[in-house]
């Protein structure tokens, strides 16, 4: 038998593989799955992108690229941030298979054992995950009181941040609650990391996908350059999650250190994905108006079909979840709904928020409106 690390052990199988693992076996025995766990757009890669991924390999770049990425790509990145009001330049910015490499090698370079990471729940599943595998401890204030919004939860988080404060994980919009933080709430981050020495990951990686409100990059809120670390990448705006492509951008002396593990690890995010990258980046703007419009209107729509049922659900301004209110014992409920109703979702107890489940509405209107009614007749809405 092994004799397991430590930082392994300290770390669960995510909860979202349970009920993908159940949703699989289900689909295998010939059940009809209505699956609303998962957290990807259900659209093609714009089709332009993909042929300049295929051109890319026809030219022959299938080689090694420089480790932080292909100076053109970062290039189009660094534009792409200032345009989003922060001061960045290419050589600021790593590009890595996907943004949670970028997320790994944050917390890697930043937290040493039992240093203090911030969180806001309810909280992406792998921000816990990759904390304990630093070896950091962990901190978390709650926003569900709050309907998930962080300017009315300024007081606990005051109260949550001191100065053995490491790091503090923004995301907005956020996954799994689809909220939209407000000017002010960033404006109320920048106080505390200013006030108590905190660096501040922004995971944006939901950035293009707002309805009728205007994302704010923290980086670009002043007092905010030195000390973000801001995270994004291609999968969700461009539909691409299976190309592995994302960056993470920060003051050059932290990508110097990330840098490191980048070389020792991945290498370098492959060539030709780097290519179509520049190509997503530059000219898809359609593409992603169609996305946005679409996701919006089964927003709507499927907030909607909740009211009939008497249920108020918070509804955030971004990403493409909502988190229903469920029995406290939200393990029960997500084990029945996918049982009995055959509707996949995800535990809010994963997210650290327990009496919801995290629906994802990256799915037809159809099959929206086919997992309502199945919850509605197993009696579990
Ligand atoms: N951050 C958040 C909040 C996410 O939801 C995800 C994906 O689910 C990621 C980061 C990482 O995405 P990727 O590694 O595909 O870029």
């Amino acid at each position: 038998s092994f004799d397991f690390a430590a930082r392994v052990e300290r770390v669960e199988p995510s909860a979202t593989l349970a009920i993908s693992n159940k949703a699989g076996e289900l689909e295998a025995q010939g059940v009809d799955v209505v699956d609303l766990s998962v957290g990807e757009p259900d659209f093609p890669t714009p089709e332009n992108v993909v042929e300049a991924g295929k051109e890319a390999m026809d030219a022959g770049h299938t080689g090694y690229t420089s480790s932080n990425g292909i100076r053109e790509l970062r290039e189009a990145i660094a534009e792409k941030l200032r345009g989003d009001g922060i001061d960045a330049e290419a050589d600021e910015v790593i590009v890595t298979p996907g943004g949670k490499q970028a997320l790994f090698e944050t917390f890697q370079s930043l937290i040493d054992d039992g240093d203090e990471v911030v969180l806001l729940d309810p909280a992406w599943v792998s921000y816990e995950a990759m904390v304990k595998l630093a070896g950091g401890s962990l901190n978390r204030v709650d926003l569900a009181p709050y309907d998930f919004q962080l300017e009315p939860a300024l007081d606990d988080l005051t109260e949550a941040v001191s100065d053995d404060t490491e790091l503090l994980v923004v995301n907005s919009p956020s996954n799994p609650t689809g909220a939209v933080y407000s000017d002010d709430a960033l404006e109320g981050v920048r106080d505390l990391a200013v006030e108590h020495d905190v660096t501040v990951i922004s995971d944006e990686i939901y950035e293009q996908i707002t309805y009728g409100v205007e994302q704010t990059s923290l980086g670009s809120v002043e007092g905010m350059e030195d000390r973000t670390v801001t995270i994004n990448g291609f999968s969700k705006a461009y539909s691409m999650t299976g190309w592995r492509l994302g960056y993470l951008h920060a003051p050059e002396e932290l990508v110097s250190q990330a840098a490191k593990l980048h070389s020792h690890s991945v290498s370098c995010a492959v060539n030709f994905v780097q290519r179509a990258g520049v190509e997503a980046i530059t000219n898809t703007d359609n593409a992603v108006t169609e996305m946005r419009d679409a996701f919006r209107e089964r927003r709507d729509m499927l907030a909607d079909l909740f009211a009939e049922h008497d249920l108020d659900v918070p509804v955030g301004d971004g990403a493409f979840y909502m988190m229903l209110p469920v029995d406290d014992d939200d393990t029960s409920w997500c084990e029945a709904a996918i049982e009995d109703a055959h509707v996949a979702t995800v535990p809010g107890s994963a997210f650290g928020s327990p009496g919801y489940a995290r629906i994802s509405y990256a799915a037809s209107e159809e099959r929206l409106r086919e997992a309502v009614d199945r919850l509605a007749e197993h009696d579990l809405i």
